[in-house]
């Protein structure tokens, strides 16, 4: 299995395979989305798993490999965060599902010589979960590792970071992306190169821009940007009205308007002054940023950003 490695963080978790040495300590993998923080924890869990190598690779053939290869693993276990069955509340990972987590870390490891929890989204804990899972960040066994992955660390109480190892996941350069791009998928020179500079860095982005009708979804949203600038208040509401429905999907959209507002050639097709693209780009900055910190009305904030730009 090959992954790709974000050195920022790799070149040191490479260290606990070193089975002398091996030091287990509870882990959190944080920084923005796309940078290969969950691939990488998946990967180092298996590896470890595994324990037949002294490096970052599977040696396909031990009964954890087996296991692995299936998809399955007893001594793993990974939590995501819920929504409830009726959909009003925003996602998040209740304390039953830290409770479950923390029960599966009390029995003997099955098959591997360790048991691994790993909790994604972790800045969806509830307060409750936070303070469930601290007790047993504290008492932290030796066959126990924890990692949890987060774009928002300080959602996390500070008690909880004091007893992670922190790792921060940074955007790669454009030249380790073109390489992966390359050597692992195939692509040629030129193809790994328009990829790598739309990615800005970011793994999970470049492996999505690999997918055709992902790009060409990206191209709508650009156009999008186009229309709305020229729509009046009634049509951009229809607009923003239908988009803010999905948090992740209005994310997905400003994240490629910004894209689009930074490149020269593409944000020429605007016809914005000068003025008004940093107004616009900084007013999308904002929103982004509010968007992950609050429960903000989004389709009013959208409206008066473009209500401002006139
Ligand atoms: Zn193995």
């Amino acid at each position: 299995m090959f992954f790709f490695k974000n050195e920022s963080a790799t070149d040191f978790l490479e260290k606990m395979f070193k089975p002398q040495k091996r030091l287990i300590q509870n882990l959190l993998f944080w920084g923005e989305e796309s940078v290969g923080k969950m691939t990488t924890a998946r990967a180092f869990s298996n590896a470890l798993l595994c324990g037949n190598n002294d490096k970052w690779e599977l040696c396909h053939q031990c009964p954890n490999c087996q296991m692995l290869d299936q998809g399955y693993h007893p001594d793993l276990m990974i939590i995501e965060p819920l929504s409830d069955e009726n959909h009003k509340e925003e996602k998040s990972i209740k304390i039953e599902q830290v409770r479950e987590g923390i029960k599966f870390l009390t029995f003997h490891p099955q098959i591997a010589d360790l048991k691994i929890l790993i909790i994604n989204q972790a800045e969806l804990l509830t307060r409750d979960a936070q303070d469930a899972l601290l007790k047993t960040l504290e008492e932290s066994r030796k066959n126990n590792l924890i990692i949890l992955v987060t774009k928002a660390p300080k959602k996390l109480t500070t008690t909880i970071r004091s007893r992670l190892l922190s790792l921060r996941f940074k955007r790669a350069s454009s030249k380790s992306l073109m390489d992966f791009l390359q050597k692992e998928h195939g692509l040629s020179l030129k193809e790994s190169q328009i990829i790598a500079e739309r990615a800005e860095g970011k793994i999970g982005l470049a492996i999505k821009l690999m997918d055709k009708d992902y790009t060409k979804s990206l191209e709508e949203k650009r156009k999008d940007l186009i229309k709305v600038l020229t729509q009046d208040f009634n049509q951009r509401s229809v607009y923003f009205q239908k988009l803010t429905k999905d948090n992740k999907e209005l994310n997905a959209t400003l994240e490629e308007w910004l894209r689009m507002l930074r490149s020269k050639r593409e944000s020429e097709k605007l016809n914005l002054t000068p003025v008004k693209k940093t107004k616009l780009t900084n007013d999308i900055l904002k929103a982004i940023y509010l968007l992950n910190d609050s429960n903000i009305n989004t389709q009013l904030l959208m409206e008066n950003i473009f209500l401002q730009l006139k």
